[in-house]
């Protein structure tokens, strides 16, 4: 199993060099060379096994026969024995054909953590492996942060730095990255957007040297292993509601693409899946692509559902190579496009897109009203990105099964729940002292020298490979 990118110019990787590599060195992304495929049969076998016991199925065929299967069954175990809930990903049952997935059961009550948990078990196995280190450095628009803290934290070979848009992520999303006390754990404040941290993130990836001097890696869900440990969970659903002879519909909360196109990928190696929905919030960026085959860049708004306030939308790439047929050429014209207009048109694209998704936007409103139906009809809180993902699940619901996937916790959103229901929903209490532990974190200007700096600085490898000119000050 090979991986290449999205811009056809950057080497071929095996699964132990993708897992490290985040951004591939032309500035793509990496996708499987192809497919694997699960059988009807073993689809069908899915229903009886563990979450754990699906992730192998699913994840094995990924790595090429670099990591043996016991030591894959033994981190995938380890890891979904963490999460506050035995099925790991439950389904509940709203009405009939509507359920909700549940992918908040994980440390710090977001999806993110299905993957984040498993990937830090991939990448610490595979460096120690190699005798190797790495640094991380990573975006975040609130919850991918606090995730990959809580992930790495206990990591022996990587130093991790995560930059958050200063004043707008949650109380309890910024305590989840600024509350770990462990030393290669640093979270920076940036005076900026989640687009500017990301923008800050790509600089660093597309600078070679600077990249190979701090052995940077990436655990934003460019990083190819993410999406491949999100696949789990469209196999688990769908083979609770009776898979492979049901196709199951999935509404997705939607920011960088990533969950979504796991689904999508689930799709590729059989599942049978009948719509995939695009959920956004205000930022409605997809759903207008879908409508209008434009990709066109907006202003951020702030809303409700922060982890989906995003106007560059990182995986739609993946999916823009698959749908293209593989035109490596293609897509790095739309993305030459995108950086010099803020805009690219799909072309005939467009055609395979409209095919492929369906998209709906929800209003503050939408998402207000829909947190209070829910709650009064079937006693269930929703969070505001889940909520997005209900309201579009009723835009385009069929007579099959739909799954809404609950992609965040309501506690963590606690102001904004307060301002739709009335009250603040209580932390699980396994995160009882979060709100009162001390907070640890830099700020920095949304300047690149200026973090490159501190990256190297704070980074291990980055400090071994310093020159006088190069100067960390004497707090190390
Ligand atoms: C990250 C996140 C999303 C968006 O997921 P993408 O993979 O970026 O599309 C949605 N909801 C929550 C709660 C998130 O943390």
């Amino acid at each position: 199993m090979n991986y290449i990118s999205t811009r056809g110019a950057a080497p071929i990787l095996n699964f132990d060099d993708v897992l490290l590599a985040g951004l591939a060195r032309d500035g793509g992304l990496y996708v499987p060379e192809t497919w694997p495929i699960l059988t009807p049969a073993t689809i069908g076998g899915l229903h009886a096994k563990s979450f754990a016991e699906i992730a192998v199925e699913v994840i094995h065929p990924f790595t090429g026969g670099s990591i043996p299967r016991e030591h894959l069954e033994r981190m995938a175990a380890d890891t979904y024995t963490g999460f506050g809930h035995a099925a790991v990903a439950p389904l509940v049952t709203l009405m009939p054909k509507l359920h909700v997935l549940e992918l908040f059961h994980g440390p710090t009550l977001a999806f993110k953590d299905v993957a984040m948990q498993l990937l830090a078990r991939l990448m610490d196995y595979v460096l120690e492996r190699r005798g190797a280190r790495a640094t991380i450095v990573g975006a975040t628009s609130g919850d991918t942060g606090g995730a990959a803290i809580e992930a790495f934290r206990s990591s022996k070979r990587v130093d991790i730095v995560i930059l958050f848009p200063r004043g707008r992520v949650s109380d309890v999303q910024r305590r989840m990255m600024t509350t770990p006390t462990e030393a290669n754990v640093h979270a920076v404040a940036i005076d900026g957007t989640f687009d500017d941290c990301q923008a800050l993130v790509k600089a660093m990836f597309n600078d070679l040297a600077f990249r190979d001097r701090v052995a940077l890696s990436g655990v934003n869900s460019i990083n190819w292993a993410r999406i491949m440990a999100q696949i789990t969970y469209y196999f688990s659903a769908a083979a609770r509601l009776g898979a492979p002879d049901a196709k199951v519909s999935f509404a997705v909360p939607t920011g960088n693409f990533g969950d979504i196109f796991a689904g999508y990928a689930a799709k590729h190696m059989g599942l049978g899946v009948d719509k995939l929905i695009i959920a956004s919030n205000e930022n409605d960026i997809l759903p207008r692509t879908v409508a209008t085959g434009v990709y066109e860049m907006r202003d951020v708004m702030q809303t409700s559902s922060p982890s989906m306030d995003i106007q560059v939308s990182s995986n739609f790439e993946r999916y823009l190579f698959e749908a293209s047929g593989r035109d490596a050429g293609l897509i790095a014209g739309f993305m030459r496009d995108l950086a010099a207009n803020k805009r690219f048109a799909l072309g005939g694209v467009g055609e395979n897109l409209k095919r492929d998704f369906a998209g709906a936007a929800a209003s503050e409103a939408d998402v207000a009203a829909a947190v209070r139906l829910v709650e009064a009809e079937h006693g269930y809180l929703l969070d505001p990105h889940t909520a997005c993902g209900y309201v579009a699940a009723g835009r385009h619901r069929g007579p099959g099964d739909m799954v809404v996937l609950a992609t965040a916790h309501p506690a963590k959103f606690p102001d904004a729940m307060e301002a739709i229901v009335g009250a603040r929903p209580p932390l699980p209490s396994r995160l009882s002292a979060l709100m009162t532990d001390a907070e640890w974190f830099d700020e920095l200007p949304n300047d690149l020298r200026a973090v490159q700096h501190f990256v190297q600085c704070k980074s291990r490898v980055g400090r071994e490979a310093s020159t006088s000119e190069d100067l960390c000050g004497g707090q190390e």
